[in-house]
């Protein structure tokens, strides 16, 4: 028996917050609820949460100078919660610390396999990225071996470019979570890149979706989320045992 992770859930809608917390402590966490800003905050100081859901329109303080305050003294794993229109405040909101956003409305299994995902990587000391003794990444037959650089799908070599490598790669490291495409722009091509390398990003992409899916308009492996980035599909190998 392990203690049981605690989730603050800082939401103004009453609906919202109920049905994440009836969610959660049916998969074992404990929730604590706030239904303002200022109440999260201090919910946070005194209840040691190991993961923060935040909605960005709460009645008194913004989300993200919520996110601003907690990363002046921590890393806790936070997750916003938003709604489908607000693209440039997902984005706002990851720039400013946020691990992953879900937007409404969510059913369940998402919202675990976020929490999954964001208090894992918080768990690798911060680093984000697949640890070194987990050197691959594996989902529904993709395979990516980071020490080797071979990609195989379904046990066939995928042929990928330079630069394809490195953006699949980087994904990988990451999967489960969206990463923004200015994130992934300074990451590939560093702190020079332009405008002309958002075009770039769009024309690999295209490329390896034709490589890696079955149907590239539906894509199984990598997610466009629209206005803010890309997201992999999460890493199988690394939820083994996590159930
Ligand atoms: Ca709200």
């Amino acid at each position: 028996m392990t203690l049981k992770p605690t989730v603050i859930v800082i939401e103004d809608e009453k609906n919202i917050a109920e049905f994440i917390a009836a969610s959660l402590s049916a998969h074992g966490y404990k929730v604590l609820t706030a239904a303002s800003g200022q109440k999260g905050l201090s919910l946070i100081t005194s209840g040691l949460p190991d993961i923060i859901l935040l909605d960005l329109g709460l009645p008194d303080i913004d989300g993200i100078e919520i996110i601003h305050q907690v990363r002046k003294w921590n890393q806790l794993p936070i997750i916003v919660i938003s709604a489908r229109t607000q693209e440039q405040e997902k984005v706002l909101a990851l720039d400013s610390g946020a691990d992953d956003y879900i937007t409404k409305p969510f059913g369940t299994p998402e919202l675990l396999a976020r929490i999954r995902t964001a208090m894992r990587h918080s768990q690798h000391s911060g680093s984000n990225v697949l640890s070194a003794l987990e050197p691959m990444y594996l989902s529904d037959g993709l395979k990516i071996d980071f020490l080797r650089r071979l990609v195989t799908l379904k046990g066939e070599e995928v042929h990928l470019t330079q630069i394809e490598y490195k953006l699949v790669s980087l994904l990988a490291k990451h999967s489960g979570r969206v990463l923004t495409y200015d994130y992934i722009i300074n990451h590939i091509w560093g702190p020079y890149a332009d405008n002309n390398n958002n075009q770039i990003l769009r024309v690999n992409m295209a490329h390896i979706r034709r490589k890696l899916e079955a149907n590239p308009g539906e894509p199984h492996y990598i997610f466009t989320e629209i206005g803010v980035g890309y997201r992999m599909k999460e890493n199988q190998q690394e939820m083994d045992g996590k159930e």
